[in-house]
């Protein structure tokens, strides 16, 4: 498997996404946890220093009622040590010194002291005290409308470090278990949602030029795999179509090929058996010159498909009349169609300039022309006319012919193909002119169509865009 194949890309962002989201959410967890239990205990220190304050402080005595263990346990639900509690004069100049003396008293701070003699509290966190960080309030207490003493109320943060601590060795030892289980999941997840495509892969692999009717399998579900299956396998439909064209295409082209060969072949041997005058040489040297041009013709319709499928169709376009055109092939045709005892007629024709390759269209009317004088019987009609429909300039064929049944209008645009009207008419082809005549029309952005009715007769119509 590729190192970074699409299950590996999506377990890792999978992965990737989760632990930010673990990570932030873990983090506004421990913000909430620390600012939470800070606010509370700060709050527990309020409730203590005014219960404190509501208490008359006794002359000469350092202020500690002997209830407070009582109070601690009622607002912090323990009994802290009693140092933690003090009240301080602020007058009295002896007052500091005093309580410095005493180990493990609370500092009154520069703030605190200015904050207090301006009316207002200071909580304060006082490191060095002892183990732990002590968390400490200042609160002025008023006496006679003056600011004379503070109580001090403070307490050791150490349950706040230790929930702390517990807190971040529980996301440790989870947050790595979490990550790798939902890797495990992500990668799981990404092997099941992939199956399908495994399946493709594999199955495409299968299907090769020899075995193109095979299908991959379509679940039905119409998501997105089963939608490119349903488009894989109309590719495939179309692959199969073109490649079965082509093997079509080359088995009649060899046919259409091996058959003037053959018969060259005949011819030669046949002079060549025995010594013959020069008439009879020359005679068959002329039979095989015409199965030559048959072939060359053959050859060259052969290498101009496949240039227009190519898109290599090489057009000399130039401004052009078409009524002019059709009046030119009208007048090349006329000795056909009289040798044939057929009507050839030409509408009364008004000039209509295309943009055209003249050579071109003039081999694409005269096959038109040919093939409707070759498949109407003696005594019947053929019309050429001009008609302006829709910006275009339609040429049109009409003959009084053995006509096409709808089914066979279809197929004689297709390479090599003869309807089975013309093989019972009698007429020699080889099924190349239309599909040539249609491949020269589409290259100048036209159209070639045709409407008939067996026994009736049939139009062909190309229409082309007419020049600005
Ligand atoms: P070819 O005429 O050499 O056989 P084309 O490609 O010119 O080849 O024509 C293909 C087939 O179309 C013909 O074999 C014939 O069956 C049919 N076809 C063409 N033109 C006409 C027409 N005017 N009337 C009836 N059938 C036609």
């Amino acid at each position: 498997m590729p190192a970074f194949s699409i299950r590996a890309r999506l377990t890792l962002w999978f992965s990737a996404l989760l632990t930010v989201t673990v990570l932030i959410l873990a983090g506004a967890a421990y913000a909430l946890l620390w600012y939470g239990s800070m606010q509370d205990m700060d709050d527990a220190l309020q409730g203590v220093a005014r219960a404190l304050e509501q208490q008359a402080p006794r002359r000469g005595s350092p202020f500690v009622p002997a209830d407070v263990d009582a109070l601690f346990r009622r607002f912090f639900g323990f009994s802290p040590w009693d140092r933690y509690v003090q009240r301080r004069d602020l007058l009295n100049p002896l007052e500091p010194r005093r309580q410095a003396a005493r180990p493990g008293t609370l500092p009154l701070s520069a703030e605190a002291r200015r904050n207090a003699a301006a009316g207002r509290e200071t909580y304060e966190t006082v490191e060095g005290l002892a183990e732990f960080p002590v968390r400490v309030l200042t609160k002025p207490v008023l006496a006679g409308g003056r600011i004379r003493n503070v109580i001090q109320v403070g307490m050791s943060q150490e349950n706040l470090y230790a929930t702390r601590r517990r807190f971040l060795w529980v996301m440790a030892a989870v947050l790595p278990l979490g990550l790798l289980l939902a890797a495990g999941g992500g990668w799981t997840l990404a092997r099941r949602a992939l199956a399908p495509v495994e399946h493709m892969v594999e199955a495409a692999r299968r299907i090769g030029a020899e075995r193109l009717a095979e299908r991959l399998e379509e679940s039905g579900t119409g998501d997105e795999l089963d939608r490119l299956s349903g488009v894989l396998n109309a590719m495939l439909e179309r692959l199969d179509l073109s490649f079965r064209q082509m093997r079509q295409f080359s088995a009649d082209a060899s046919h259409e090929l091996q058959t003037p060969l053959t018969i060259l072949q005949g011819e030669l041997e046949v002079a060549l058996r025995s010594p013959r005058t020069p008439e009879a040489y020359r005679e068959a040297i002329q039979s095989a010159l015409q199965e030559i041009e048959r072939m060359a013709v053959l050859v060259e319709g052969l290498l101009l498909l496949a240039r227009a499928d190519a898109g290599m169709l090489r057009l000399d376009l130039k401004p052009m009349d078409a009524a002019q055109l059709l009046a030119e092939v009208f007048e090349r045709t006329q000795i056909l169609a009289q040798s044939r005892s057929i009507a050839l007629d030409l509408e009364a024709l008004e000039p209509h300039l295309v943009l055209g390759d003249r050579e071109r269209l003039r081999r694409v009317l005269l096959n038109l022309v040919d093939n409707a004088i070759k498949y109407t019987p003696a005594g019947g009609r053929v019309t050429l006319a001009l008609q302006q429909r829709d910006g275009c300039v339609c040429l049109l064929v009409r003959d009084t012919g053995i006509g096409l049944s709808e089914a066979e209008q279809e197929h004689i645009f297709q390479r090599f193909h003869r309807a089975g009207s013309a093989r019972d008419h009698g007429a020699q082809g080889s099924g190349l002119g239309l599909c040539i005549a249609r491949s020269i029309v589409e290259a100048h952005g036209g159209t070639l169509q045709v409407v008939s009715r067996p026994g009736e007769g049939s139009t062909f119509t190309v229409c082309l865009p007419h020049a600005a």
